[in-house]
């Protein structure tokens, strides 16, 4: 499916074409990046992106993407720390693909027990 926003890159200045591709659709689906923000926040490839895509752990993922910034390079983190982050992120990736041609509202999107948290700490 193409990508209803068709942003360009803010790294290699290519098109991002589909929902797993986008940086941006990653973080609004874990969560961190409001519904209001999705039409006017500079997008860019996850794979540009290796401080998250190297979290992505999924065969079909293919390569993986390997993080070389010492400040960033989960093979410099805590095992705990970066299994956590590689079972959210992946679930993530994987929600993306999920989601495309199933006629949810965008806000549904969203992993469920992030909307149930967020949910709850409205109230
Ligand atoms: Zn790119």
């Amino acid at each position: 499916m193409k990508c209803d926003h068709g942003y360009h890159c803010t790294v290699c200045g290519t098109q991002v074409e589909t929902l797993e591709d986008s940086w941006l659709y990653l973080e609004f689906v874990l969560g961190r990046v409001e519904v209001t923000r999705l039409g006017n926040t500079p997008d860019h490839h996850l794979r540009c992106d290796p401080a998250l895509a190297q979290y992505v752990v999924d065969p079909e993922f293919a390569p993986p993407v390997v993080d070389d910034h010492p400040a960033t390079d989960k093979r410099r983190r805590e095992a705990a720390e970066v299994a956590e982050q590689e079972r959210l992120v992946t679930r993530a990736w994987r929600r993306l693909q999920e989601v495309q041609g199933k006629g949810m509202a965008i806000e549904e999107y969203v992993l469920p027990e992030i909307r149930m948290a967020k949910l709850l700490g409205e109230d």
